[in-house]
């Protein structure tokens, strides 16, 4: 059966110039919007001498202040459950989800109907991008629970006609059965789980999972997707198609994603949001005329009702490409570098937790892949060597010389000292949703 190239042409293949008026069109809509419904918004607005009516080019949305993940959380905690920056009644969320991976009081995202038509569109554009079509059934790998990789996958799976598999995570025999007994060709998933899997079935099950018959994986919430030797050792395990998406609780579940041609995850959604890329050090927006810009990803909703956001810091470290793509998707593609949060700086020099592990799994089978890089202060600045514990191969003799090689290798292709502990193969934790590649050792105990 063959089907359309795009789940929706006319905004994935829309000319630049008419998306600027679209996107133009709605911003001033919303912003009008936040204005009248959303106390937050208000008061950063006037806080800063600003009215909606003074928008009228996308340029001028630099002018507005930044909201920080903090202030969400502020705000929620002053006007419990959802904050004076939701824009609506209860009586018209029809859902809550809470993002994931944050330490401390959860914080919570609710939607109205129009907010879930908007997402289900999005997710839909989205794993349509990732090869999944109506003939497809997809075993489900992430959590079904709060995490906005959970609900929101299923309903833009079934809204494309394919199968959708219920899985979740924490059921890795049943997923395997269920893969077997149903003939699922395509499964979603973490980088990590998509590891620890295919270990589990050749340890387990006793066969290889490219046996298995999935012939492609989407991959998402964490950056490890994007890791070239992560990825490889993936689609090896797997004989499948790997490609990723990213997505984030407060601005949309997963608003970016690769197509077959892998350079870099469109945006997809220029009709729900503005994405914009800033110097994360002074904030300035930097215009995306160029061919590559590296900086941190900022968003503005221009279609929401319930918690409409503006100017949000995601905390992604992203790199973003503009030049065409022979695909014929518009959107700019990006390719997450690291959380902002993670960058480490040794004497100067920027090392993303991404890519020792890149180093690592390229490595392999003289390592397992698995890294944890030890810290006992807060980052980013660490004085150097960098404590690693790594995992050595189940065939490695001379331990000392990989030891040197690790470090060498490093230090070459990172331009860092690090000091390698080797530890025996399966002595790390393997991690089911999101991979921790960094131990505080400052915060135990805590
Ligand atoms: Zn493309």
């Amino acid at each position: 059966m063959t089907y359309p190239r795009f789940y929706n042409a006319h905004i994935e293949t829309m000319p630049l110039e008419q998306l600027r008026e679209l996107q133009l069109r709605k911003l001033r809509k919303q912003l009008a919007y936040n204005y009248q419904h959303s106390a937050f918004y208000r008061q950063k607005f006037e806080e800063v001498g600003a009215h909606p009516e003074d928008i009228r080019t996308l340029e001028d949305l630099a002018r507005l202040p930044f909201t920080t993940k903090e202030e969400l959380r502020d705000s929620q905690l002053e006007q419990p459950p959802l904050g004076h920056h939701a824009a609506v009644p209860m009586s018209r969320v029809v859902r809550i989800h809470s993002s994931s991976g944050t330490t401390g009081r959860p914080s919570y995202v609710g939607i109205t109907h129009h907010d879930r038509d908007t997402w289900v569109e999005t997710v839909a554009r989205v794993y349509w991008s990732e090869g999944v079509r109506p003939d497809s059934m997809v075993v489900m790998g992430f959590g079904m629970s709060f995490f906005v990789g959970g609900l929101p996958l299923k309903d833009a799976i079934e809204e494309i006609g394919a199968t959708f598999v219920p899985v979740g995570t924490g059921a890795s025999d049943r997923l395997i059965t269920s893969i077997q007994n149903l003939g699922a060709n395509q499964l979603t998933c973490t980088p990590s789980y998509a590891i620890y899997l295919a270990e589990y079935v050749r340890n387990k099950f006793h066969v290889e999972p490219r046996t298995l018959g999935i012939r492609r994986i989407q991959l998402g919430a964490e950056p490890g997707g994007g890791v070239p030797a992560v990825r490889q050792r993936i689609e090896e395990d797997w004989g499948a198609f790997v490609t990723e998406g990213i997505g984030n609780a407060d601005v949309l579940p997963v608003y970016a994603a690769d197509c077959d041609e892998r350079l870099g995850m469109h945006f997809l959604a220029p009709d729900f949001a503005i994405l914009e890329v800033i110097d994360p050090e002074s904030g300035v927006s930097l215009p995306l005329d160029q061919s590559q810009v590296e900086g941190e990803l900022v968003f503005t909703h221009i279609d929401r009702e319930c918690c409409p956001l503006v100017r949000f810091r995601t905390r992604d470290r992203v790199i973003v490409w503009t030049d065409p793509c022979p695909c014929g998707r518009t959107g700019p593609r990006l390719r997450c570098v690291g959380r902002t949060d993670d960058l480490l700086i040794l004497r100067g020099v920027n090392v993303w937790p991404s890519a020792i592990k890149d180093v690592l799994m390229g490595m392999r089978p003289r390592t397992t892949g698995e890294v944890q890089i030890l810290l006992k202060q807060p980052g980013p600045r660490v004085d150097p060597p960098l404590h690693l514990r790594v995992e050595y191969g189940s065939d490695v003799e001379d331990l000392a010389a990989l030891k040197r090689e690790i470090e060498e290798t490093l230090r070459e292709k990172l331009i860092f000292t690090a000091e390698v502990e080797l530890v025996p193969p399966g002595t790390l934790p393997r991690f089911e949703m999101k991979a921790q590649l960094i131990r505080k050792l400052y915060e135990q105990g805590r």
